[in-house]
């Protein structure tokens, strides 16, 4: 049945995922017995930590299967504000316990946004951000940075203020640091610049801190300034799926918010979801309470360095820093115009990632999804023997380019 009013029009604008699409093709290439580099999609791979193991199955064998506060376990919510080193300054009620860290930003910008409000994001957001405002009947716009040096997409307050000023209905900025995509990095200095401008102009400055944990170069986090003046005006995101090994499908994230913010979130929590699972929840406590697995990180900066070896001067490429996350971000305009060796002319990030992957099997992820054209994204938590060989394929595919 046809019909355009059948499905709500805040639905409509969603873009299919494009990653799904490239699987198909993938796959395809694999029913002929063809290789395929997987660097689609962003999963820490290897063991689930025994501890957070046996803490599931523990909790299954005393039967925790029952409702529990919608808010998230108590004893979570207070490791929450230890692991994130917040306890001097919010109790448990301004931590809520979500099912993963997207439904900690669905929460969030459901409770902070009218219809018609803007919701900032920092240049090239998640595939993810646009449609959860969307689904606040908000405004997501993209502040795009002018000064781009070193092809880095940082967004600095001029960029920010510049959109403020533009966008007097302005709610709030979303800022992920480490950045899926770009795996850029914000300095606390950055951090710090950005949060005063926010806080000038009465917005929420919200940081998506899903892979803190996972910096280079003895980089340590850059923790957003926490007091008096910036508590009314700072939410922060984080949780299970990328800092820890396997926990994506554990689906746990937290948010830490004001007053005010957390019980609207919670309320709205109550109402639609009641809380994460308690066996997850369970698995998420034995996990920041235990010993952090920092081999995660060290074993993702030698594939980092593993990565930027092989794909050194690949032609048309233009090879981001990545100063965390687990993503290596190229700029590839070079290659828009150019013709592949069956004849098609590449004129976009979604042509570019359909040629790496039908013709040389080398699955990533199209800048197009990230609001980002002209770039390709490339998750390297994936084996060394991946890399390499992926990377060797991807400069014979740029190099075949006329
Ligand atoms: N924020 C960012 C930047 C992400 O990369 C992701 C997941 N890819 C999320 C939020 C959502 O995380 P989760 O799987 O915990 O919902």
């Amino acid at each position: 049945m046809e019909s355009t009013d059948r499905i709500s029009p805040k639905l409509g604008k969603f873009r299919p995922s494009l990653t799904l699409g490239l699987k198909a093709i993938a796959n395809e290439r694999k029913s002929k017995g063809l290789p395929v580099y997987d660097f689609g999609l962003g999963e820490t791979k290897g063991n689930l930590n025994p501890v957070v193991k046996e803490a599931g199955i523990q909790a299954f064998k005393d039967e925790m299967t029952m409702y529990a506060d919608p808010a998230g376990m108590p004893e979570l919510r207070d490791a929450v504000l230890d692991w994130l080193a917040l306890k001097e300054h919010y109790t448990i009620e301004n931590v809520t316990i979500t099912a993963g860290a997207k439904q900690a930003l669905f929460n969030m910008i459901m409770a902070i946004c009218n219809p018609g409000d803007v919701v900032l994001f920092d240049a090239a957001p998640w595939v993810s951000y646009a449609p959860l405002a969307y689904c606040a009947y908000a405004v997501p716009v993209m502040v795009l940075s002018l000064e781009k040096k070193d092809n880095y997409l940082k967004v600095t307050p001029e960029d920010l203020r510049r959109n403020l000023e533009l966008r007097p209905f302005s709610k709030l900025f979303l800022l992920n640091s480490p950045c899926n995509p770009t795996g850029q990095l914000y300095t606390a200095e950055e951090v710090e610049a950005l949060l005063r401008v926010c806080i000038e102009h009465k917005i929420f400055f919200a940081l998506d801190r899903l892979y803190w944990k996972i910096l280079f170069d003895g980089r340590s986090y850059p923790e957003p300034r926490i007091d008096q003046e910036t508590k009314p005006w700072v939410i922060q995101v984080d949780g299970m799926s990328k800092n820890f090994r396997r926990c994506g499908g554990l689906r746990i994230g937290w948010c830490v918010a004001p007053d005010d913010v957390s019980r609207a979130m919670i309320n709205l929590q109550s109402h639609y979801t009641s809380g994460p699972t308690t066996v997850s929840q369970q698995a998420a406590l034995a996990a920041i309470t235990s010993d952090y697995d920092t081999e995660l990180a060290t074993d993702l900066e030698n594939k980092r360095n593993l990565m930027q070896k092989h794909c050194k001067d690949i032609p048309c490429v233009k090879v981001f820093p990545t100063d965390g996350s687990f993503y290596s971000f190229w700029d590839v305009r070079e290659a828009f115009g150019k013709k592949t060796p069956s004849g098609e002319i590449l004129k976009n990030s979604d042509d570019v990632a359909n040629y790496l992957t039908r013709d040389y099997g080398v699955l990533t992820g199209s800048g197009m999804g990230f609001l980002q054209n002209g770039y390709l994204r490339l998750c390297f938590a994936t084996p060394d023997e991946t890399i390499i060989e992926g990377m060797a394929q991807a400069r014979k595919a740029f190099e075949s380019l006329k």
